[in-house]
Formats: C-alpha cells, sequence, structure tokens
C-alpha cells in the first residue's frame, strides 16, 4: 500500500476486497511503531477514516459480498451476504493502534458502534455459534455456523471475538492517566498504581455506570471518561453521590483529577435517546437507534411475505419520539404507533435479535394531500405516496 493510491490519500476501496485489506492497513500502523515512518502512519489513518465514514453500515460493519463498493453508496448495497464479521474484527484492531498514538473519544465511538451492532451480534447467546456475514436485507435473518459443518474465516475470528470483550475497556498512557473507554462491569487491576477499579453497571440495560475505588494509600489519579456521542444532554458526574464539574478534554474525553481514597465512589449518568440513522445516499431509508444501540424491527418467525414486503414507515414526521414508544415492562424495546405499514412491528436492539426475521433499515414515506408540503421536505409536493 506504501507506494499505492491511500498514502496519496486517495480511497482504494471502491471494488477491492475489503478484509484483503484492513489487515495490511494493520501491517502499515505496525510498521509505523516500529519505524516512525509517516507514510505507514498516512496510510493507517487514512484507511481507517475512508472505511469508517464512507464504507461502513450502521452497525459499523461494512462490504457486501466482501467487496467494498463506491463510497457513500450504501442503498443499494443491502443483501444477505453484508458484513463479513472478520472485516469488523480487524477495524477494532486498527481502532486500537490509531488510539494509542492519540487517544479520542471518536475512535472509541467507532468501537462501541461496531462491538455493541456487529460483533455481540454475530453470535447466538444459547450456542455459541457465529455468523459469517451479518445480513442487512430488509427482512432478512440472521445464519449461525453449526458445531462440525461450517468453519469460514469468520468462526476463527469469531472464537476470538467473544474472548475479547474487555480488551480496550481501559487504557493508561504510562503514568496516573486512566481512560474509561467503555460502559462494561469489570474490575480493573492497575498494578502500576496499586489501584483497584471496579466498574458496576448493568449499561445499557441501565443509563449510568459507577467507578468504586480501592486504594491502600491515598492516589492522585486522573481519571478520563469518555463523552459518548449519543448522550442526551450534559455530563452528569457524582463523586461520593454529590454532583462534581469534570474538566472537558479535547480528545472528548471528561476529566476527574483528585486523590483517591479508598472507598471513593464516581458515577456518571448514560441517558440515552431514540434517534434515526440515514443511508448516506438515501435519506428516506433509515436505521433507529437507541443510545449506541441500532434496534431491529421484529418481523417474526415466518419469512415475510414477498408479495405485502416488510412495514415501511409511512410519515412525513421525523421526530421518532412521536411515533415510536417504550414498550412496558420490556427493557430497550420500542413499538411503533400506527405508523408501519402493512403494520407495526417493535423494534429491540439487533445484538439481541437472532432467532427470527428482522429488518435494520426502514423505508420512510410519506402521503400528502395535493397542494401539502410535508414538514421538513423542501421540493415535496403534490403527492401522494412519494418515496
Ligand atoms: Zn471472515
Amino acid at each position: 500500500m506504501c507506494n499505492g493510491p491511500t498514502v496519496k490519500k486517495i480511497d482504494p476501496l471502491p471494488g477491492k476486497h475489503s478484509n484483503t485489506n484492513v489487515p495490511k492497513a494493520i501491517g502499515a500502523a505496525r510498521q509505523y511503531e516500529l519505524t516512525g515512518k509517516p507514510a505507514d502512519q498516512t496510510i493507517a489513518q487514512f484507511f481507517w477514516d475512508r472505511m469508517v465514514h464512507h464504507h461502513s453500515y450502521v452497525i459499523g460493519g461494512n462490504s457486501n459480498y466482501e467487496y467494498c463498493g463506491e463510497p457513500d453508496k450504501l442503498n443499494d448495497r443491502l443483501s444477505d451476504n453484508t458484513c463479513e464479521t472478520c472485516n469488523t474484527y480487524n477495524m477494532l484492531k486498527l481502532t486500537r493502534h490509531l488510539f494509542g498514538w492519540q487517544p479520542s473519544a471518536a475512535y472509541m465511538d467507532y468501537y462501541e458502534r461496531a462491538l455493541y451492532n456487529h460483533i455481540l451480534a454475530s453470535q447466538h447467546p444459547e450456542s455459541g455459534m457465529m455468523t459469517y456475514f451479518v445480513p442487512l436485507r430488509m427482512g432478512t435473518r440472521k445464519e449461525f455456523s453449526d458445531s462440525f459443518n461450517t468453519f469460514t474465516c469468520c468462526v476463527g475470528s469469531g472464537i476470538e471475538n467473544h474472548a475479547k470483550y474487555a480488551e480496550q475497556l481501559y487504557s493508561y498512557d504510562g503514568s496516573n492517566t486512566l481512560y474509561v473507554n467503555l460502559f462494561v462491569p469489570s474490575v480493573l487491576q492497575w498494578k502500576a498504581q496499586a489501584a483497584v477499579i471496579e466498574q458496576r453497571t448493568a449499561f445499557p440495560y441501565s443509563n449510568s455506570t459507577a467507578l468504586h475505588f480501592k486504594v491502600q494509600q491515598p492516589k492522585q489519579l486522573r481519571i478520563k471518561l469518555r463523552k459518548p456521542f449519543w448522550l442526551k444532554g450534559q455530563p452528569q458526574l457524582l463523586l461520593n453521590g454529590k454532583p462534581v464539574t469534570a474538566e472537558m478534554g479535547n480528545d472528548g474525553y471528561l476529566i476527574v483529577q483528585r486523590v483517591w481514597k479508598n472507598g471513593d465512589k464516581l458515577s456518571m449518568a448514560l441517558p440515552m435517546d431514540l434517534y434515526t440513522e440515514a443511508m448516506p445516499d438515501n435519506a428516506n431509508r433509515v436505521a433507529i437507534k437507541y443510545g449506541p444501540l441500532v434496534l431491529a424491527g421484529n418481523l417474526g418467525n415466518t419469512r415475510p411475505d414477498p408479495v405485502v414486503g416488510v412495514p415501511v414507515l409511512m410519515t412525513a414526521n421525523r421526530n421518532v419520539h412521536d411515533w415510536l414508544k417504550p414498550v412496558p415492562g420490556l427493557p430497550l424495546q420500542f413499538a411503533m404507533q400506527k405508523i408501519g405499514q402493512p403494520f407495526d412491528v417493535t423494534l429491540q436492539p439487533f445484538f439481541a435479535t437472532y432467532k427470527g426475521y428482522y429488518s435494520v433499515y426502514l423505508g420512510l414515506f410519506y402521503t400528502t394531500r395535493l397542494g401539502e408540503t410535508p414538514a421538513g421536505i423542501c421540493c415535496g409536493k403534490a403527492t401522494t405516496a412519494s418515496h
């Protein structure tokens, strides 16, 4: 890749086999770490930017039939063979290298997106079996490996995937700064500082996390908590139950620096909100998200009727709160309110969708009376049902 287009900042991916190229970028990253050659750094960083921001679907995965297409053109590339799982396994590795050079919440926002919505979504939670592709065709379902008769590359990397959830939860700068990257229950044995930090949370089933400090002697430590891009409202931190202000770093992390005593507790509210994320090349094909989670419309266990098709959203109102309501007693599930055509469905986290048919992307249609212009659409007029 050194003498190729990537070092000249020309997107190398259109028409290329995705997962042949991600490991090359990881190789360039490692080479940069060993030699300091700026060209290798450029390759790794530029490649990451192109893949994440121009070739990835909402779940953080990439490729259709293992290949990348034109940048920002994903609308017509939804099939049963999207998002090879190895690609994301490797993109997480590349992200870790880049974060190590220059820690930034933006890298961990991608990491969290891909971890919850592709990697966690790629394993059958009962059998432990794994996916090769994660299909995003509207009205599809996941196909999992079996114990003896399938062994794709994604089973090989997949066996690693599900043993690696603890890998990037925390980082530290070699001194007394700790980055809290992800909100996962865990115990950090920080040997260099003779400190133990336990993170207690049920996130995303709860909307807060708390760090419990165990130190033998009071310790001056700089704790940096990632402010996720999806956080609803202003950050709210409590130190031993009392509000504490944190400095906002230009790396996107909230900083709490103090002398920590044994038994101290730092908690952070993590309120989430519903919102839509559209295809880059079609504003009227959207995925619905809640915080970092991609939601999938649950279509049941029967293959959707090809004549009826999968439900679409029939509205000009893009305010998702008006037509999606939490299902009482079922956390992270939301029911459509008279907006789906031909019928409403319930949405649930994509990672928890493994038995039936589903749709991650939904078509947004709107109806108007003759002469009316629907809100938020500048040029829609005199139509009855326009896409
Ligand atoms: Zn694979």
